[in-house]
Parts: structure tokens; sequence; C-alpha cells
């Protein structure tokens, strides 16, 4: 089960499923989301972001026609985008329609801000945070505005103490 890739050498455009995706190194990521930050403020930023990353995940997610009618089968799906898609491991496997606990035993961001920048003093896996409130919303139904999402671990704030990271859903305002 997974997306199909699609590379239009003549037009150097990458498709996932009729969706163009351009990649982008650590560098650039990093820095853009520190820029969004410095530039707005951390708390609009991050907001921001996790929304953003919702919307682009959702929209992959129709662009690619996903119907599964077992919530298992998208949960590994996004498992799967999330790994081809160069952001890391995620793990979804503790998570029922009313939430839980969603590990990231490798997180592009979390691994690539500590040794750009060093510590974090908050989670920094903000885009791995609208992924998964995608993934959850498509796979259990639910909608982005009733799930409340938090990274209450990440590895960029202290590797030696934090080995992965670690992102509660629930039902917003529990
Ligand atoms: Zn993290």
């Amino acid at each position: 089960m997974s997306a199909s890739i699609s590379f239009d050498k003549e037009r150097n455009i990458l498709k996932i499923g009729n969706q163009p995706v351009v990649l982008h190194c650590h560098h650039y990521n990093m820095f853009l989301q520190q820029s969004i930050s410095d530039l707005i403020g951390d708390e609009k930023a991050r907001t921001l972001q996790i929304s953003a990353a919702h919307r682009v995940i959702s929209r992959l997610y129709e662009s690619i026609r996903v119907n599964y009618s077992d919530p298992e089968q998208i949960l590994t799906l996004g498992s799967e985008t999330f790994k081809k898609l160069g952001y890391g491991i995620i793990d979804f496997s503790k998570v029922s329609a009313s939430g839980g606990k969603i590990l990231l035993p490798m997180s592009h961001y979390a691994f690539n801000w500590f040794e750009k920048f060093g510590p974090a003093k908050k989670g920094v896996c903000l885009f791995a945070m609208g992924f998964a409130l995608a993934t959850m919303n498509k796979a259990f139904g639910t909608s982005f505005d009733s799930t409340d999402i938090r990274e209450t671990q990440c590895r960029a704030m202290n590797p030696e103490e934090y080995e992965y990271c670690i992102i509660e859903v629930g039902k917003n305002g529990n």
C-alpha cells in the first residue's frame, strides 16, 4: 500500500499521485521554520505551520484519492508517505478515534534542529504535527478544529534525555 510517485524528467516535476511536490534540504527547512517564527512570533508561527502542514497533507490525500474504509490502512499509508517524503519515522500504533500518542523515533526536524541550532526551547516538529493530524482526521473522520494536538516530548530539546518525539492527540477541550 503506497501512493504512486512519478518523475517527469523533461519538465523536472516530481509528483505523488497527481500532486506536484518540492523537496528541500534540512538547511532550508530549519531556516524557513525559524524565519517564520522570527517574523510573526513563535505562537502564531506554530499555529500557522501546523495548519499549513495539515492543509497540504489533506490535499495530498485527496489528490491520491485515498478512500480506504479501514482507518489502519490510512494510518499505514501515512507512515509510509511520511518516510518516503524524508520526514522520518512516524508510528500511529498507539492511536484510536479518540486520540492517543504518536511516536517519532526519527524526526527530520528534531534531529536537524538540534544539529543546526542546539537545544530547542519547545518541540519543533510542527510539520509532523500537521501531518499526523491530517492523517488521523482522514482515518477517523474527525476535523482539524475538533482535535487538540501537542508535542509533549521533542528530541530537539535534549537528545540525551529524549530518544524520540511524542505527539499527543485528543478531542478539543480534553
Ligand atoms: Zn520533535
